[in-house]
């Protein structure tokens, strides 16, 4: 067992929190703004501007640790924490450090051998975002953008609980999906709204932990996972040559995959924090967070759950459905819509199965295809739930309304119009259809003398041929029973 080692891993997550205005003034955080042009006498350090904390911020912080079934604090304190950057240009950035916001929680994951593993959270605090500084364009300066400056960031701290790069992703995925639910982050890790410094270090079981490596800001969770694997890796290497693993913050190399040293221990910063004088603690209310409690989203856990029991949808379809909101939101408005159809009368599992193939299948594909959002495609909720009523009342074939859904992308109107307007709509007349099978028994005499000499599996075929003639349309059952009864 001697050279066994065990990897182990911790998150630090900075979260921009959607809200208005940054954290300490006024100005808007619209993404993708000219540079400069959201930025306030306080954003950019003026002498004597004064900070006011913006309450909504606060509130999207609480709503997070509840989330995260997490302690709200009380009493919570901002402090200054300084280091010299070009885009900082405080000297110093305003965070929580003694006392944060929100403390300790935990979130579950289920790893891919459907394990369910409760990760802890050390803390979350609110914090600002720096600016950004532009090195690329122009080859001999550096341009500042002070938009980012001041925008609010929640730092979400885990335990180090997390063992692999496996775990990290899902954990990752997870609280990204969590946040997404409860409106106060994006999420989008390519617009930089949720990045992640990662610490890894390798220990023997049962022997305290190891020396750990921190890895800054990897920006996607292939590179994270890749992070991750790499330092696995290397630290292995070390550890079994009898080397030590130094403590020291490291940067991810998307281009080779590697990681390399950024600075050591002994260049350490010392941020020197202390109070902001300008700050004074931040007290809350318990009624406030009892309120703030009773007005949380369901969360996707409990969604998946109820939709599995509600409706005895597969865990798999369930999975797929609450992986974001919109698509949660798209299928309950979906059955909504349906149960309205149907005049309140429940709705079958039948239903929302058929309901949960139409949104994953051809829905889905429609969103991919076009490149449109759940916002901004016309076929809403209740066009889908139209077209699926009309399928189950047999006024549309299954395979007649794919051709309507399609349809529904560029012509207006509901489904049922569609159908009129194309003659499309299921024949279920008796004499009409009777009149179908007729017509083909008569061309095919050959085949129907074979059928009478007891060639049975020749019945399937005349089916077709009926349905051929309908151009689709005939009613499969009462094919079948005219069918038979004049064969027969
Ligand atoms: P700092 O703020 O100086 O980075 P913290 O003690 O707050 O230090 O830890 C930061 C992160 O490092 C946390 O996510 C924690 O889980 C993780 N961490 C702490 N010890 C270890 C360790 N031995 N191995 C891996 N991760 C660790
Ligand atoms: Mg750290």
């Amino acid at each position: 067992m001697k050279d066994v080692w065990e990897s182990v891993i911790g998150l630090e997550v900075h979260a921009q929190v959607i809200a208005q205005t940054k954290l300490f003034s006024s100005v808007p955080t619209t993404f993708g703004a000219k540079p400069n042009t959201q930025v306030s006498f306080v954003d950019a350090a003026f002498p004597g501007m004064l900070p006011v904390l913006n309450r909504f911020c606060v509130d999207q912080a609480i709503k997070t640790g509840l989330g995260l079934n997490a302690q709200i604090m009380l009493v919570s304190t901002f402090e200054r924490k300084h280091y010299f950057y070009p885009d900082l240009p405080a000297g110093y950035q305003i965070s929580q450090y003694q006392h944060p916001i929100v403390g300790e929680g935990w979130m579950e994951i289920e790893t891919e051998i459907g394990e369910v593993r409760r990760i802890g959270i050390e803390r979350l605090h609110l914090e600002q975002d720096a600016g950004k500084s532009v090195h690329d364009l122009d080859p001999h300066k550096t341009y500042i953008d002070l938009n980012r400056a001041g925008v609010a960031l929640m730092e979400i701290v885990t335990k180090p609980d997390l063992r692999n790069a496996e775990e990290t992703v899902a954990f990752l995925k997870k609280l990204r999906r969590t946040l997404r639910y409860l409106g106060t982050c994006d999420g989008n890790m390519e617009e930089g709204s949720l990045r992640a410094d990662v610490n890894i270090s390798l220990h023997q079981p049962g022997t305290p932990l190891g020396t750990r490596v921190e890895v800054k800001n990897v920006n996607s969770l292939r590179f994270i996972a890749q992070a991750i694997t790499f330092e696995i890796a290397r630290q292995t290497a070390l550890l079994v040559a009898g080397q030590p693993v130094e403590m020291e913050t490291r940067l991810f190399d998307a281009q080779t995959g590697e990681t390399r040293t950024m600075r050591n221990k002994e260049e350490a910063q010392d941020y020197r924090y202390f109070p902001d004088p300008d700050l004074p603690p931040l007290r809350l209310e318990a009624a406030h967070i009892a309120q703030v409690q009773a007005a949380l989203p369901e969360l996707p856990d409990a969604k998946k759950k109820r939709l599995r029991t509600t409706f005895g949808l597969s865990a798999y379809d369930a999975d797929l459905l609450i992986s974001e909101p919109e698509f949660a939101a798209y299928y309950e408005e979906t059955l909504e819509a349906l149960l309205k159809g149907n005049n309140h009368r429940e709705l079958t599992s039948h239903e929302a199965k058929i309901a949960a193939n139409w949104v994953l299948g051809d829905f889905f594909s429609h969103l991919n295809r076009t490149g449109l959002s759940i916002s901004s495609t016309p076929i809403t909720p209740t066009r889908l739930a139209k077209l699926i009523h009309l399928i189950l009342q047999e006024t549309i074939s299954g395979k007649i309304a794919k051709d309507v859904f399609a349809l529904l992308e560029t012509e207006e109107g509901d489904p049922m119009e569609i159908v009129t307007r194309r003659g499309w709509a299921q024949v279920t007349d008796i004499a009409t259809i009777e009149a179908l099978v007729l017509e083909v028994l008569a061309k095919e005499t050959a085949q129907v003398a074979a059928y009478k000499a007891g060639k049975e599996q020749l019945f399937g075929y005349f089916v077709g041929q009926v349905m051929k003639a309908s151009h689709g349309r005939a009613n499969p059952q009462i094919v079948n029973a005219q069918l038979k009864k004049l064969l027969g």
